[in-house]
């Protein structure tokens, strides 16, 4: 069986994620921290088209705005189908179409998703045919995120939040995202958890995914687990966007039944407590002005379409 589509290429699909839990403990050596997270993975995708070239090429269009992403060898999804073909010796080539939908900068893993896709587009473009098991090792060392974009569904993650488990979840979960005009550096609102529990006096414990998080998602029960929501990165995103905070209560006060901000922010998601409730809490807030999208979760991970 071969995967080539008939315009001679492979499309893949990977999904953005929100944490509907994330602990974050101390700060290794290396720069990481240890954390201790629960994705869901979300309808909202990521498109990467592989055909066969000479060389290794990228272009990137998409619903949000792109500005923040490189076309040249930094690009994640570049960077995945080089790697790939380092460690399989290929001398083939491929130019890659990445069309997003994850806003860039957004703390909903757009760029991982981007790499998973081209993991698994190139594999298939390539016929270099590696277990799933192998391309989750390759994307583990091009992102900490990446892993959990080639997984999907719901998943347990530790140390980098790349030590992934499968989590049981039943049902579907109704999200709306608000989306930011500027997005937030990663490892700025790292730095600000750092700098906002030094001035605390708080050290931080080891982070562990409460029990409580894996009930309400076993249970597909969106009451439950608005009450179990949990971001560490949190604070920090408020502290470096004081605007968020005006945001969260605008989606509690329009109905939603929590809000977070996703990742490491700027996105703030709102759970709902079903899809109509979503429908009109996404409405009430586009008819506000702000850019507000519908979401459902688990949804699968990166796969050939
Ligand atoms: P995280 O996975 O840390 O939550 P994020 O979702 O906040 O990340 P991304 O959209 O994944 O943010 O990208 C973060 C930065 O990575 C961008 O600002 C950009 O400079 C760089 N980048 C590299 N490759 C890509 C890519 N394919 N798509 C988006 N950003 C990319």
């Amino acid at each position: 069986m071969t995967l080539i589509q008939d315009f001679g290429g492979v499309r893949v699909r990977a999904p953005g994620k929100i944490n509907v839990f994330l602990a974050v403990g101390g700060r290794h050596d290396d720069g990481y921290h240890e954390l201790a997270t629960a994705f869901q993975a979300v309808s909202l995708y990521e498109d990467v088209v592989a055909t066969a070239s000479d060389e290794l090429t990228i272009s990137v269009t998409g619903d949000v705005d792109i500005a923040g992403v490189p076309e040249d060898e930094s690009n994640l999804a570049l960077r995945a189908a080089r790697l790939l073909a380092e460690e399989t010796g290929t001398r083939l080539g491929a130019h890659l179409d990445v069309r997003k939908a994850v806003p860039v900068a957004g703390g909903m893993g757009g760029g991982s998703a981007d790499a998973a896709a081209a993991l698994v587009a190139c594999d298939a473009l390539w016929g270099t045919g590696l277990a799933a098991r192998e391309l989750q090792e390759l994307g583990a060392r091009l992102g900490a995120d990446v892993p959990f974009a080639l997984m999907g569904g719901t998943a347990i993650g530790t140390g980098r939040g790349d030590r992934l488990n499968p989590a049981l979840a039943r049902g579907r979960f109704d999200w709306v995202l608000v989306e930011s005009p500027f997005g937030l550096s990663t490892p700025d609102v790292y730095r600000e958890l750092d700098r906002l529990r030094e001035e605390e006096g708080a050290g931080a414990s080891a982070p562990a995914v409460e029990a409580t998080v894996l009930q309400a998602l076993r249970a597909g029960d969106p009451e439950a687990l608005a009450e179990t929501l949990r971001n560490d990165l949190q604070e920090a995103a408020l502290s470096l966007r004081p605007d968020l905070r005006a945001l969260l209560d605008r989606g509690i006060a329009r109905g939603a039944v929590a809000g977070l901000v996703s990742g490491s922010g700027p996105t703030v998601a709102f759970l709902a407590a079903d899809a109509e409730q979503a429908k009109r809490l996404s409405r009430a807030l586009r008819d506000e002005g702000l850019r507000a999208m519908r979401v459902h979760g688990p949804v699968h991970g990166a796969r050939v379409v």
